[in-house]
């Protein structure tokens, strides 16, 4: 009798327990259901804010905070000029060195369905002064982190920060170079490649501001240091025009997409592991011992 009892006990709660459980997977997919059309549903934009919708490609890792200020602020940088956006951060989650130029070719294949001109886009430079115009360059590669008005960055042929291309004028140069892993350099080959394909590079100008208040450059080196470790036969290797590698050759896994919004900015974070051609860049990877090790 005693383990009939049992027997009917254990049944009951076992359908208690699946009844709950269900309740609450119907919840949760209802609640994600939710979220996702909220997320997914563009803001109203005018038709009056034209054809063009631009992609503003961050590539990505490890800037949390620089991330909470500029989801936000570029949003509405934009909205207020009527420039149809998505922001999309190319976040690269392998263990290898950062690759700023690959992930922004990354960021063009997975943006190029959607829009139809691109801003490679630092994310600790914020634009402040609202004549910096981010509207579709037909003309040619439109540099607005402008040396003239850049707060680090004062050389002529620098083409770092913030650029504004076409997908087409993009595609003509076959992307950026997937040879630069570490910091810098690669903006200088890629402004190599705009010359040689003879775009015609143009910047803002007369905006009445100065190195000062032009952007914000929310980077402490303190904190942030830069990778200028020069592995293997990097330096030599990376001062060369590379003929080879781009956009055609990217070699990349997309691991996971989630759709954020930051005070309600909504934003793409596509989570990449970028996959090293050893052979051709041996110093894709951080120089053994130079890790940190965990207590
Ligand atoms: N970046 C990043 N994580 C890194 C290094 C670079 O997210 O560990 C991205 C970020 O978008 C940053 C850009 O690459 O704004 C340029 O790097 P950094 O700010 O170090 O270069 P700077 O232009 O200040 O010399
Ligand atoms: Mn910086």
């Amino acid at each position: 009798m005693r383990t009939m009892k049992r027997l009917i006990g254990g049944l009951l709660f076992l359908l208690v327990l699946s009844v709950a459980l269900s309740v609450l997977l119907a919840l949760t997919s209802l609640s994600s259901n939710c979220l996702e059309t909220s997320i997914y549903k563009r803001e109203k934009e005018p038709t009056s804010w034209g054809p063009h919708r631009l992609a503003v490609i961050v590539p990505f890792r490890d800037r949390f905070e620089e991330l909470l200020q500029f989801v936000p602020h570029i949003h509405h940088f934009l909205n207020k000029q009527k420039v149809k956006h998505t922001i999309y951060i190319i976040n690269q989650v392998d263990k290898l060195r950062f690759n700023r130029a690959s992930l922004i070719n990354v960021g063009h294949l997975l943006s190029q369905k959607d829009c139809d001109y691109l801003a490679m886009h630092d994310v600790d430079l914020l634009p402040l002064n609202p004549k910096l115009n981010y509207s579709y360059p037909e003309n040619g590669p439109f540099h607005i982190a402008s040396p003239e008005y850049h707060p680090k960055y004062h050389y002529s042929t620098f083409v770092g920060g913030i650029l504004l291309l076409t997908k087409e004028q993009f595609e003509l140069v076959n992307g950026l170079s997937n040879r630069y892993w570490g910091w810098g350099l690669e903006d200088d080959e890629f402004f190599a490649r705009m010359k040689e394909a003879k775009l015609n590079i143009s910047r803002p100008q007369n905006v009445n501001s100065g190195v000062h208040n032009t952007f914000k450059h929310l980077h402490d080196r303190s904190v942030r240091r830069r990778d200028t470790a020069r592995l293997f036969n990097q330096k030599e290797e990376t001062r060369k025009r590379d003929r080879l590698t781009g956009l055609a050759d990217v070699k990349y896994e997309l691991v996971s997409t989630q759709y954020i919004t930051i005070d309600q900015a909504p934003a793409v974070l596509h989570n990449i592991k970028l996959i090293c051609n050893y052979t051709l860049t041996p110093w894709c990877e951080h120089k053994s011992g130079n890790t940190k090790k965990m207590l």
